[in-house]
């Protein structure tokens, strides 16, 4: 198989051992772009210019950084990156120049990464599809009619589809872990706290977690390594000390407990993922796990629980955008009409719908009906999984309820697409972390993800899970049709 096509561990192995250049890989990098965006829309932008010149310097280094020198990669249109476009996937930030690198771009770029551009997404990071995004909707690589899931659906189908082998994405309510599922990679949401958000456009503060994808679990171990850490910038990025993810995946799984939550195998679930989850199950279970069962009684008021939380946080943090101080501004005469104007132009459906929602819960005389209320329920389910973890070492679950829906299913009924996330809001809400890979192929051969969730900054024992399972199930390996006819 040709390098650019390997997973990013691999990729990264290939660099090390000088059977590829920074500068190689980045031209077939752009090619494999050029070849298939069309198609895809996984990308808003290039940056192609500091590619080529970070790739150079690569190249030019006597001794490699560490294992991300060279690798090409490409971010989430969240993360501010300085003087390059950064819109969150809404027009309201049309044109705007960040002054700054997102603390994560930064860390990327001292860690010799090759940035390449920018993803699309569900505008502000709201939806399930990417059919949020103000420029239009990525599609799925296993099949074009399909949605690769949102919101960071650009992040995931540029992994699938192996125009980059590590994005980085944003996860709020599943925003990582859903698009992973949905085209077949691996994707983790880190605890909260665990990654910096400096620089990341804001959507629901108490939930946002900054995230990777890659092929394998093993890249995924990397570029958290790389990222994650304590930020004087954010004030709810934790000290823990940074473990060496990557090394940690040798100790094996023999020995671990994982608890099969009764409450996410119900009704609603597409039987051919009840099935291949558990299937992952017994491969786990054939690795020395030890299963049990276990009830999270509260994860079915998670939904409403969140869409309080998060459209509160999100009418909150959208105030900023009045056209004064970024991107779009309205014509107008008046200061209040200016404002009113560029709201209304600037912001799509979705995003007024949850700015509504949140403010309305917010109002004199509601707080304490609806946010209030949403926060207790938010103790109980984070109380539920400290239960859980009493006995069990990580829980196993589905990452989403269907596989890959077609494209317009559930634009006009925002209640379905909300409820794609039933699985994936819990862990939020709790602040844990979570991570998504591949455990199959329904009957129209679209992948199914499984999801492993952790105690607080366990994340190594859920990559020791994962790459376990994945080194014995061999899906990371598969490539999509859409790929595959491009040649290997
Ligand atoms: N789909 C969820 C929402 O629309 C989660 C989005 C996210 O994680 N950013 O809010």
């Amino acid at each position: 198989m040709k390098v650019d096509l390997l997973p990013l561990s691999r990729v990264s192995a290939a660099l090390a051992a000088r059977e590829v250049s920074p500068e190689a890989l980045l031209e077939s990098s752009l090619e494999r772009i050029r070849a298939l965006d069309g198609k895809l829309h996984a990308f808003l932008r290039l940056t192609e210019g500091e590619a080529r010149a970070a790739a150079k310097a690569a190249s030019q280094r006597r001794e490699r950084i560490g294992p991300l020198d060279g690798v090409p990669i490409a971010l989430k249109d969240i993360f501010c990156m300085e003087g390059v476009e950064t819109t969150a996937g809404s027009r309201i930030l049309k044109g705007y120049l960040p002054p700054y690198d997102a603390t994560v771009v930064r860390k990327l770029k001292q860690a010799g990464a090759v940035i390449v551009g920018k993803l699309n997404m569900d505008e502000f990071a709201m939806g399930s599809s990417t059919e949020n995004s103000a420029f239009g909707p990525t599609r799925n690589p296993w099949d074009l009619e399909r949605t690769p899931g949102g919101s960071s659906g650009g992040s995931a189908a540029a992994v699938a589809a192996r125009m980059v082998p590590g994005t980085l994405g944003t996860d709020t309510g599943g925003s990582i872990r859903q698009p992973a599922a949905l085209v077949g990679c691996a994707g983790m949401k880190p605890t909260y706290g665990r990654v910096s958000r400096f620089g990341v456009i804001a959507f629901a503060s108490s939930l946002d977690q900054v995230g990777a994808f890659a092929q394998d679990v093993r890249g995924v171990a990397l570029l958290l390594s790389a990222i994650a850490g304590h930020d004087p910038d954010d004030q709810t990025s934790s000290t823990r000390p940074v473990p060496d993810y990557a090394a940690s995946l040798a100790r094996g799984v023999r020995g671990l407990r994982i608890g099969v939550p009764a409450e996410y195998f119900g009704e609603g679930l597409q039987p051919e993922i009840d099935k291949a989850v558990r299937a992952g199950i017994e491969v786990l279970r054939s690795e020395g796990c030890e299963v049990k069962p276990i009830s999270l009684p509260n994860s079915p008021h998670a939904i409403a629980a969140y869409y309080i939380v998060a459209t509160a946080e999100a009418s909150s943090n959208l105030a900023r955008y009045d056209g004064v101080r970024y991107g779009h501004r309205a014509r107008a005469t008046q200061l209040l009409e200016m404002y009113e104007r560029t709201r209304a132009e600037g912001f799509g459906a979705e995003v007024k719908r949850r700015i509504m929602l949140g403010t309305y819960a917010l109002s004199a005389g509601y707080y304490d009906a609806y946010y209030l209320r949403a926060q207790k329920v938010r103790a109980l389910i984070r109380r539920d999984f400290d239960t859980a973890f009493a006995t069990v070492d990580a829980v196993v679950c589905p990452t989403s309820p269907t596989t890959a829906f077609r494209l317009g299913e559930k634009v006009d009924d925002p209640l379905a697409m909300y409820l794609n996330d039933i699985y994936t809001v819990p862990v939020n809400l709790a602040g844990l972390p979570g991570i998504s890979v591949p455990c199959g192929f329904d009957n129209k051969r679209l992948p199914i993800g499984m999801q492993l969730i952790g105690k607080p900054f366990d994340e190594e024992t859920l990559l020791r899970l994962a790459h376990a399972y994945e080194q014995r199930a061999g899906f990371a390996e598969q490539l999509p049709p859409l790929v595959e006819h491009a040649g290997r």
